[in-house]
């Protein structure tokens, strides 16, 4: 028996030289989801100005010390600020200033007196409460200060991270941009979903299902419908979309059968490796150049196809984002049903996920045949299991990459 590639190394070969793509600027918006490539620093403070957290009255709090419902202060009114507006004027001795939410308060006022605690008066108001020296006013600077490093590089932009550069004033930011993908589906006997398979035919489901999961990864993705399995139109198909994109995925043709083209049509071009890996599913892989243009090959089987894809190339799509963690959260799981696994290959065995008395139970998918698509479907995650291990007892607790991590949780 010929020597199988761990896992693991040929993890490696596929992520061998791969680094963050080149910084690009781009909109707030756009880099929504991506990984910042530069630190940002703030130009101004946060708060920028002392603003009121209330709307009340500016006041001197000393003018309205001891005020209680008892014993009300009554003051005089002059004027208002709303937010937006400048508090030019210094608070007059012996006054107050209606204050808005956001609005800067007056030189001169310490405190702001919340509407609640008041008459509500705009002439004069009377007071029923005092306030501590400096109550309900943000402090210029609290959060923030010019200078600050507020969002560091390598940080994923999400909602919040938005909120952060938006408030400093950043309208673009550097960011690793999305890889581009292009996904190619080869096999004489692929038909497009829609069109009825004629006998021997089948339906070309990895290129929709290797599409969506580049996009998820976070590339942008471009799928090529059925490739025949002919040498020529491989070949120029392989060329066009080197010249196009940052990695090329293809499925199909590359076991050990008579018309397998990719494994033909890349031995000839060479920069490829084809091996064998010991998993199961996901034997026969490939991965290097193509015109330098990265290359992965994946089985054509679906099953085998997608865990390839999970193993392999979603690290490889991160690695590119410029994501720290490239890997899915793996989770520890109870097994729920005996089942068996291969000598000698890493399994990535399909199970749902489920609670039973606060623990995570694992159950293995019926149909664990790296054809059987429902099976694929069904499952919330992969229990990764090891080499050496042919037997899986129920009670036994298992790793499971968490394949519904990134799009919710699954229990
Ligand atoms: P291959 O590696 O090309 O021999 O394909 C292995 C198995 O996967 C065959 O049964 C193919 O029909 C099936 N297969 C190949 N490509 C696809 C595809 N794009 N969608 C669904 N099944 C496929
Ligand atoms: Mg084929």
């Amino acid at each position: 028996m010929t020597t199988l590639r761990p896992v693991a190394d040929h993890v490696a070969a596929v992520l061998a030289g791969a680094a963050p793509l080149p910084a690009v600027m781009a909109s707030l918006t756009d880099a929504e989801g991506l990984v910042l490539a530069q630190d940002v620093t703030a130009a101004w403070p946060l708060p920028s100005f002392d603003n009121s957290s209330m709307d009340g009255y500016a006041v001197r709090a000393a003018e309205v010390a001891g005020a209680s419902e008892t014993s009300p202060v009554s003051l005089p009114v002059r004027g208002d600020i709303a937010a937006g507006q400048s508090a030019d004027q210094a608070l007059a001795a012996g006054t107050v200033v209606r204050i808005m939410t956001g609005a800067p308060v007056p030189t001169g006022a310490d405190a702001v007196v919340p509407v609640e605690w008041t008459d509500g008066g705009t002439d004069t108001v009377t007071i029923s409460e005092q306030p501590d020296v400096g109550a309900h006013i943000r402090r210029a600077g609290e959060d923030v200060n010019t200078g600050d490093l507020v969002v560091e590089a390598g940080t994923v932009i999400t909602a919040r991270v938005l909120a952060m550069l938006a408030a400093v004033g950043r309208g673009s930011v550097l960011v690793h941009p999305r890889p581009r993908v292009t996904v190619i589906s080869t096999g004489d006997e692929l038909v497009d979903p829609g069109v009825d398979p004629g006998v021997g035919q089948i339906v070309d489901s990895n290129s929709y299902m290797l599409t969506a999961a580049a996009r998820e990864a976070g590339a942008v993705a471009r799928r090529i419908g059925p490739v025949p399995d002919d040498d020529a139109t491989l070949a120029r198909v392989l060329a066009e979309a080197a010249a196009e994109c940052d990695v090329i995925l293809t499925s199909g043709g590359v076991s050990m059968g008579a018309y397998d083209t990719v494994k033909a049509v890349l031995t000839d071009l060479g920069g490829v490796e084809f091996v064998k890996v010991a998993m199961q599913p996901g034997m026969p892989q490939g991965c290097g150049l193509v015109d330098g243009t990265r290359i992965v090959t994946l089985p054509g089987n679906p099953v085998s196809s997608y865990v390839s894809f999970e193993v392999f190339v979603r690290p490889l799509i991160r690695r590119l984002l410029g994501h720290a963690a490239i890997d899915r959260p793996r989770v520890h799981a109870i097994c729920s049903r005996r089942f068996t696994s291969p000598e000698h290959k890493t399994q990535f065995a399909r199970v749902r996920l489920s609670r039973r008395d606060g623990l995570l139970m694992a159950e293995p998918e019926g149909g664990q045949g790296s054809h059987i698509i429902g099976g694929l479907s069904r499952a919330h995650g992969l229990a990764v299991i090891p080499p050496e291990v042919t037997e899986v007892c129920e009670g036994q607790e298992l790793v499971v990459i968490d394949l519904m991590a990134a799009e919710g949780s699954a229990t």
